[in-house]
C-alpha cells in the first residue's frame, strides 16, 4: 500500500458525544460527500451509536447507499432537485427538504400511495437553498399531500459569531416558524444550527443541530475559533503515505515540473506517493510531511501521483518509511488545518477532497 486515510472512530464518537451536550438537544449527523472524506456507512452507525438521532446528506445517492447499507435511522437529504426520482425516496423512508412550490408539486405527486416526509427550507439571508420568494405563496393547502416534519434554515456567517447576519438569520428563521405554526404544525422540527452555531451560538438550536465538521475534529474556522484542541475537539483522519524514494542531491538542484524551487544546500529529497489525484492540492506551499520525527516541507510543484519533501541533509530516513502528511497535531506533525491555510482554501477541502485511490482504514470500531 502506498497511502491511506486512518479513520479513528472513537475520536468521532467523543465529537459527537461533546456537540450533543453543547446543544442540549438532538444531533443529525451530516455525513455527505462520503462524511466529509471519512467514509460514508462508518461514520454513519459510528454518530448513531454516540447519540445522534438524523443522518443528514446532500444528495439522494447518499441516503439511498444508507438505507442500502442496512440503517434505518431518519435519513433527510436536502439537495433533491425537481426531476429525481421522489418515489424511490419515500419508498426508502428518506425525507427531503423543500425549497421550491415546483418540487413540493412533484413529491406531492410522488405521495400517492405513501406521504413524503418533508423538511421546509427556509433562505434567510443566504442565498442558497430554501423558499424566500415563494415562500408567501405557500399555503396549508399546497401541503396537504406530504406529510411536514421539519422546518429548517442554514447560517451564513455562524463562524464569525459576532457578525450580525447571524440574528437577522435566526430572527427570519423565528418568524418563518411562527408562520407555519398558525398552519397548525407546531410539533415539527425546527432545525438551524450547523458545527459553528453549536459550539458558539446557543440560543440557535432549536430541536436539532446539523454538525458536520465538528464532528471529524476539526474546527469550523481556526481564526475565528480557535483549532481543535482550542474546542475540545479530536481529529479522525490521519492521512498517511510511503515515501517511494529517498535520494540526496546537492544545492542548486532544480526539483519538479517547471523547476520552480531550487534546492537552498546539500541534501536529501523524498518522493510521496500521492499527488494532486489523490487530493493533494497542486497550489499548496508551506505543507510538508512528517518524517522521522520532523516535519519535512514541499519543495516543486506537486504532481498527478506524487510530490517531493526537502528531508534536509541529516534525516535518516529511507525509501519505503511512512511519514504522516496530516495528522491531529500531537507530535508535531502538519494538520488539515495547516493543509488548508498552505493552499488558500480550508480543513473541509482537505479532507473532502482525498480521492478514491486512497484506502479508508479505521482503527478504531465503536458500533
Ligand atoms: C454541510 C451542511 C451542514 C454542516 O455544516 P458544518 O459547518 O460542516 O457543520 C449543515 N447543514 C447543511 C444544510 C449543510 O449543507
Amino acid at each position: 500500500m502506498r497511502a491511506e486515510a486512518l479513520v479513528d472512530l472513537s475520536a468521532i464518537k467523543h465529537n459527537v458525544e461533546l456537540l450533543k451536550k453543547e446543544a442540549g438537544t438532538n444531533l443529525l449527523a451530516v455525513v455527505k460527500a462520503d462524511a466529509y472524506g471519512h467514509g460514508l456507512v462508518p461514520v454513519a452507525k459510528t454518530a448513531l451509536a454516540a447519540g445522534a438521532t438524523y443522518l443528514g446528506v446532500a444528495l439522494l445517492e447518499e441516503a439511498i447507499e444508507l438505507r442500502e447499507a442496512g440503517i434505518d435511522a431518519p435519513i433527510l437529504a436536502w439537495l433533491v432537485q425537481p426531476g429525481s426520482d421522489f418515489k424511490r425516496a419515500i419508498d426508502l423512508d428518506i425525507e427531503l427538504a423543500v425549497a421550491s412550490l415546483v418540487a413540493l408539486a412533484e413529491i406531492t405527486a410522488a405521495s400517492s400511495d405513501k406521504k413524503a416526509k418533508v423538511h421546509l427550507e427556509i433562505d434567510t439571508g443566504m442565498s442558497r437553498g430554501g423558499f424566500l420568494d415563494e415562500w408567501e405563496s405557500l399555503t396549508p393547502k399546497l401541503l396537504q399531500g406530504v406529510d411536514v416534519v421539519g422546518i429548517f434554515s442554514h447560517f451564513a456567517r455562524a463562524d464569525e459569531p459576532e457578525a450580525a447576519q447571524n440574528a437577522e438569520q435566526l430572527d427570519r428563521f423565528s418568524a418563518a416558524v411562527g408562520r407555519i405554526q398558525s398552519f397548525g404544525y407546531t410539533k415539527i422540527l425546527r432545525h438551524l444550527s450547523n458545527s459553528a452555531a453549536t459550539l458558539k451560538n446557543g440560543a440557535a438550536s432549536f430541536d436539532m443541530v446539523r454538525t458536520g465538521i465538528a464532528m471529524y475534529g476539526l474546527s469550523p474556522d481556526v481564526q475565528t475559533l480557535g483549532d481543535s484542541k482550542a474546542l475540545a475537539l479530536r481529529p479522525a483522519m490521519q492521512l498517511r503515505a510511503a515515501l517511494y524514494l529517498v535520494k540526496s542531491v546537492p544545492a542548486d538542484t532544480p526539483v519538479g515540473y517547471g523547476a520552480t524551487e531550487l534546492t537552498s544546500s546539500d541534501t536529501k529529497l523524498a518522493v510521496v506517493a500521492m499527488g494532486y489525484a489523490d487530493g493533494i492540492p497542486r497550489i499548496a506551499h508551506h505543507a510538508g510531511v512528517w518524517s522521522s520525527g520532523k516535519r519535512a516541507p514541499i519543495i516543486g510543484r506537486v504532481s498527478m501521483d506524487q510530490f517531493v519533501v526537502d528531508l534536509g541533509a541529516q534525516s535518516k530516513a529511507q525509501s519505503g518509511d511512512w511519514v504522516v502528511v496530516f495528522g491531529n497535531g500531537s507530535h508535531g506533525e502538519f494538520t488539515a488545518d495547516d493543509w488548508g491555510i498552505a493552499s488558500q482554501s480550508i480543513n473541509y477541502e482537505i479532507v473532502t477532497r482525498i480521492g478514491p485511490r486512497v484506502p479508508r482504514i479505521y482503527s478504531a470500531h465503536v458500533y
